[in-house]
């Protein structure tokens, strides 16, 4: 990789080390025609709120990731949702992810264009994923504009609980519509997709996605979760950032 970051040799011991690198792998993403470039600016506002929370997993997000995980394990057709960033940011998180629960990886795009789906599908499988869904859409969710709308009646479409990192407001909200357990993964706890899902983890997609390996490891072949509530989680994490919760 020959990007600013590394050309300027950032040493690990960098306050800031761990946030270059994934900007650096998202220049690369965005160069290879994974990550659109909106994607470039939305991961800016994760950035800032990463800031605010002192750039590390804080309770409250264990607490999502635990109960995502739960839900996860327990569903009868699990599917996680991926778009550029988060397939630029940790393809073989995601891969590892999928294999753990099992559960079925599905690219869909707010930009959508064939040329970028496959590539995205392609670079899952360079980082172990199989049977990537996403390339042949036969399906579309209700109420919303046709490029966005389109999935596959194999996963997204017929899922009853779906991680959809990185999510848009409207898609969320659709899913939600159509009787579906979000698990949303979003730094900002005021976005309409952190509002709406049915589990918001606020915590950065890098280190949320192995949380959730983790945890469903962990978790597996145990009795479900219960008690998880997401909207006292969020009201704790908006507290956090009220008092300037950051330590970096
Ligand atoms: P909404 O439509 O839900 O109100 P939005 O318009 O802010 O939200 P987008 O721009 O579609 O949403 O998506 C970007 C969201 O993803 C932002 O809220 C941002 O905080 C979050 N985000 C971006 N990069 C990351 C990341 N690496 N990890 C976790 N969250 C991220």
């Amino acid at each position: 990789m020959q990007g600013i970051y590394r050309a300027m040799s950032v040493p690990k011991t960098h306050p800031r080390y761990e946030s270059l690198m994934r900007r650096e792998r998202l220049i690369e993403g965005y160069k290879q025609g994974l990550v659109a470039e909106a994607g470039m600016i939305a991961h800016g506002r994760g950035e800032a709120f990463d800031y605010l929370l002192g750039e590390v997993t804080i309770p409250e997000a264990e607490l999502a990731e635990r109960a995502a995980a739960s839900l996860l394990l327990n569903a009868g057709n699990p599917v996680i949702s991926v778009n550029g960033n988060t397939a630029a940011l940790c393809p073989a998180e995601l891969a590892e992810l999928a294999r753990a629960i099992p559960a079925k990886l599905e690219v869909n795009l707010f930009y959508r264009t064939e040329e970028r789906v496959a590539r995205i599908v392609t670079h899952l499988e360079k980082h172990g994923a199989t049977a990537v869904l996403g390339a042949e859409p036969d399906s579309q969710i209700p109420s919303l504009d046709h490029a966005r709308a389109l999935c596959t009646k194999e996963g997204i479409y017929s899922a009853d609980v779906v991680l959809v990192p990185l999510e848009d407001g409207d898609r969320a909200q659709a899913l939600r519509d159509m009787g579906k357990t979000t698990i949303v993964i979003d730094l900002n706890p005021l976005s309409r997709s952190s509002k709406t899902a049915s589990v918001t983890i606020v915590d950065e997609v890098t280190r949320a996605i192995p949380n959730i390996t983790r945890f469903v490891k962990e978790l597996k072949g145990k009795p479900a979760l219960a008690g998880f509530d997401n909207d006292v989680n969020l009201e704790k994490i908006i507290e956090l950032i009220r008092q300037g919760h950051s330590s970096v």
